[in-house]
């Protein structure tokens, strides 16, 4: 019946939703790290649903979880308590530091960056907010704003009062190239912390001091950044940059939002959250995709404060905190700590990272190796030298190579010359060097290609 559901794919879904590869994967089944498709082929997801399948497909604890959730209690709203949602309230407030301890439940990662703005505008009776190029936070006409990705945009107007400063990307930004990371693998191969790497992110700092004098009334409500990039290419910024525009921020009277929608739930090894990598605490965190391991679920988490600023009107959600979804959230949260996953993250991604810049030395169309844990970006270039994006014609042909082999991996970056590896977090060390094995396979058949 794959001609069939293709079919009704083209005729009664929007075209919007793009698919991937030429032929795309009808996909049957599910287990752990591993998809099977409508013939009984098996795939290495690499990519875990765009960054959502956590712990794994159908992972047996969180079943059991949500099924015994299923039995009991389907849905209130809050308009009623009940203990699921109370429960998980604890457990996922007590992985934040103080003051960050008020829990709001919404659906996807675009409502939740929403109302992070939502908040940020009441709390500071301001309005402007203020992103980084190449971010992605949702795709509300709210949130679309802030994303600084123009193909996700639309000719209408909903970029006001969002304004996109410069990317402070290590490798492509244009103060980039020589200066430390937080990554296995340096852009040079060697941590520098020299006079140079810290001029650099000190010209990025002077780009959003010049980005904030252009705000009315030189005010902001806030900033807001992904701890990673997640979509513009897993860019790491330069060490100590988070934390100066933080602090720039701050003094203008804004708040800062932590966009964890991709780098929580212990997805970069070393801390359970992203921004903790960076020395930083935000005013206020959003996150989705991996809480509930694919079950629509995803919250924002601030202070009493800045939460109480909401309270001169009703901010209303029919699904957020429904019982099935924080029992499944719930169960996560004891999957990532039961089986040591973030230990995992760290020590399969870190595995990982170090094996692809061995394949960076061999292939020169290989510029980058970079990413912390299973946050992991790979980007295509025409020669090492120029730093030239490789064509999305030729990306394309690795990537299909990469799938026909059976592994599946993402893409991202401006020019979509980033492969992205995002795969659950119980992937195994096996399974890197079968991954490994095949995108070297497929790098191979390109260059004989070219
Ligand atoms: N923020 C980031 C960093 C994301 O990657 C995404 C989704 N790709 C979102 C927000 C929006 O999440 P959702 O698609 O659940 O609305």
């Amino acid at each position: 019946p794959y001609e069939q559901v293709l079919k009704i794919r083209q005729r009664n879904l929007s075209a919007s939703l793009i698919t991937y590869y030429k032929k795309p994967l009808l996909i049957h089944q599910g287990h752990m790290q591993w998809l099977f498709d409508s013939e009984g082929r098996r795939y290495l997801d690499l990519f875990g649903g765009i960054v959502t399948i956590s712990v794994g497909q159908c992972h047996p604890k969180v079943m059991v979880a949500a099924q015994k959730q299923l039995g009991r209690l389907w849905h209130t709203t809050n308009i009623h308590l009940h203990p699921s949602l109370h429960e998980y309230a604890v457990k996922l407030t007590a992985l934040f530091p103080e003051p960050l301890k008020v829990l709001y439940l919404t659906n996807s990662g675009s409502e939740a960056n929403d109302l992070a703005m939502l908040m940020a505008r009441c709390y500071t009776q301001s309005f402007d907010i203020i992103n980084l190029r190449g971010g992605y936070h949702g795709s509300s006409p709210y949130t679309l704003g802030l994303t600084a990705v123009g193909l996700y945009k639309y000719a209408i107007a909903n970029s006001f009062g969002c304004h996109a400063t410069i990317c402070p990307d290590v490798y492509r930004g244009i103060w980039g190239g020589s200066h430390c990371r937080d990554s296995p693998v340096q852009t040079t191969r060697k941590c520098c912390c020299s006079p140079d790497c810290c001029e650099a992110k000190d010209r990025y700092i002077e780009q959003l001091k010049e980005m904030l004098n252009t705000c009315v009334p030189r005010r902001i409500a806030g900033f807001i950044a992904e701890s990673i990039q997640g979509l513009g290419g897993v860019v790491q910024y330069p060490k100590e940059f988070l934390k100066e525009a933080y602090q720039l921020i701050r003094a203008r009277g804004g708040v800062c939002i932590a966009d964890e929608v991709q780098t929580g739930f212990a997805r970069t090894g070393s801390h359970f959250w992203g921004f903790q990598s960076h020395d930083i605490i935000p005013d206020i965190v959003t996150m989705a995709k991996g809480i509930a391991n694919g079950f629509p679920m995803a919250a924002v988490v601030t202070s009493k404060e800045i939460s109480d600023s909401l309270n001169h009107a009703m901010h209303f959600n029919t699904f957020g905190g429904n019982p099935v979804a924080c029992a499944i959230g719930s169960a996560v949260l004891d999957v990532i700590e039961e089986d040591g996953l973030q230990r995992n993250s760290e020590a399969v991604g870190t595995y990982m990272l170090l094996e692809l810049a061995k394949l960076q030395d061999k292939f020169n169309i290989i510029g980058d190796v970079r990413g912390k844990g299973l946050m992991i970006g790979v980007e295509m270039v025409t020669d090492q030298e120029s730093r030239k994006p490789l064509p999305p014609e030729e990306v394309n042909l690795i990537w299909e190579d990469c799938k026909e082999m059976g592994v599946v991996i993402g893409k991202g970056g401006l020019y979509g010359q980033v492969f992205r590896i995002k795969p659950p977090m119980c992937i195994t060390v096996e399974d890197v060097d079968f991954a490994i094995a095949v995108f070297s396979a497929a790098l191979t058949r390109q260059m004989e290609r070219r």
